[in-house]
């Protein structure tokens, strides 16, 4: 097992990945910006190192700054979190020339699965269905040509596409032109390469992906689903285990197609397999080859700990258990709490005067958030999960509103009141809600 994990990331995911550490007796090394110095896995790891400013381009994704820092405190390990350099493959590659273990696939892995075109390729080889989509985009004419093909409406979208950016609807040729541009546009901005490609795009399904974990001596188990229906922006506010839409035995099948098709692959460690999900049917969108922010919904209904989990697989241990041994339990639902304006979604960074987190049976928070903290205005405005887990979904459900209660922060604004407003709604105590509800809910609410 490994001695010393360095942790390359920051917020709540570095200290979840601290206390995975903690408990398997591993010490820890946090790496933070100049903004970060004050940050509680900072002030928690055993060691800390300082790789640059503010900016994430010069210190979160400076890739040679952690791997220094590794170096000098004698880490055998790094953590990438999710987010910043986690689906990185040259990254992962880099780690591993220096001798140290990444915590993850491998980059060539990540380089397959990573990648939405090739991703896709490999899953219809494997036996998982897809929604029906194009190869890589060349032109305008090209992407109306394929439009034709599969028939509108479309969805273009990047291949190295993540965080719900570049993705732009069709409903014609009209459209088609200017959704190829913009779309090429975006992903030149944010992603390493620009290469396009298209979807059929569904106009009511749920979001419901599966967890798996998979050791390096071929094991392979499914943790069950996540439904991330509630979403904005195609960005997930909600997340649910298990999902209202599915009964067991469609449980039973997809996470089988899954876990076949991982065992074909070869895929090592923790990664999430997303789909859509309309009228019965499944249909494969993305794989993220690393820890998810919802995981601990899963965690909550499986009692695994899967950052344990990657940790163990990386240092070369078997799973030891297989799919019969996985028991589900009750019902889990996280909130993504954000320091945001809740009816603009301004994010509003600051300095936290009051702060309590609710507690009792069955309610966890996972937050780097201490009072007297100051949130700083460089990164990504999430500042805590609530997740709560109940015998059932009416259980899970009224725990949560309890929680969300309780729950106390004071100096920015956040998100809490839009929780809130969410979970009273009828559709959402139903489960009756696709990925498209709560835009259209916040729609209406305007009227
Ligand atoms: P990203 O990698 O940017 O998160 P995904 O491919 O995972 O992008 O898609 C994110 C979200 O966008 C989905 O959860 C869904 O809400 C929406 N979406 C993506 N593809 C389609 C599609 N073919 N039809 C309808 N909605 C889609």
């Amino acid at each position: 097992m490994f001695e010393k994990v360095l942790i390359a990331n920051r917020g709540e995911v570095a200290l979840r990945i601290h206390r995975a550490c903690r408990e398997m007796g591993i010490r820890t090394v946090a790496v933070h910006s100049e903004a970060d110095a004050n940050a509680m896995h900072v002030r928690l790891a055993d060691e800390a190192v300082c790789i640059g400013p503010a900016r994430s381009s010069d210190s979160y994704l400076n890739k040679s700054a952690i791997i220094s820092a590794a170096l000098i405190t004698g880490a055998d390990a790094i953590h990438p979190g999710f987010g910043f350099l986690s689906e990185n493959a040259d990254f992962a590659e880099m780690v591993e020339e220096h001798g140290i273990t990444f915590i993850g696939p491998t980059a060539e892995q990540m380089r397959l699965m990573g990648d939405k075109i090739t991703a896709r390729q490999a899953a219809i080889k494997a036996g998982i269905p897809v929604t029906p989509g194009s190869p890589a985009l060349e032109s305008v004419e090209h992407a109306i040509e394929w439009a034709h093909k599969i028939g509108y409406p479309v969805i273009v979208k990047a291949k190295d596409g993540g965080g719900g950016k570049g993705m732009k609807t069709a409903f014609n040729d009209e459209e088609m032109r200017e959704a190829y541009t913009m779309a090429k546009a975006e992903a030149k901005a944010s992603f390493p390469s620009d290469v396009v490609y298209m979807e059929k795009y569904l106009q009511k399904p749920r979001h419901i992906e599966m967890q798996i974990l998979a050791d390096k001596y071929g094991h392979v188990v499914h943790l069950g689903e996540r439904d991330c229906s509630i979403q904005r922006k195609n960005q997930k506010v909600i997340e649910e285990s298990p999902s209202p839409a599915l009964n067991q035995q469609q449980r039973q099948e997809i996470g089988e197609i899954v876990r076949k098709a991982i065992e074909q692959i070869g895929y090592t460690n923790a990664g999430t397999l997303e789909f859509l999900y309309e009228d019965g049917k499944f249909y494969f969108l993305e794989m993220n080859t690393r820890l998810q922010v919802e995981h601990p919904i899963t965690e909550a209904v499986t009692g695994i700990d899967i950052v344990r989990e990657q940790i163990r697989i990386a240092s070369g241990a078997e799973l030891g258990y297989t799919q019969s041994d996985i028991k589900f339990n009750g019902h889990a639902i996280e909130c993504r709490i954000n320091a945001e304006n809740p009816e603009t979604f301004t994010p509003c960074p600051g300095k936290i005067t009051e702060w309590h987190a609710p507690g009792g049976l069955g309610v966890r928070v996972d937050s780097e958030i201490y009072s007297g903290y100051s949130i700083p205005p460089f990164y990504d405005s999430m500042i805590a999960k609530l997740i709560v887990h109940g015998k059932t979904r009416n259980a899970a459900l009224m725990r949560l509103r309890r929680a969300l209660e309780e729950f106390v922060i004071d100096g920015v604004q956040t998100t809490i009141p839009l929780h809130q407003e969410i979970i009273s709604q009828p559709e959402f105590i139903d489960g009756q809600y696709n990925i498209h509800w709560l835009e259209h809910y916040m729609e209406s609410r305007k009227k």
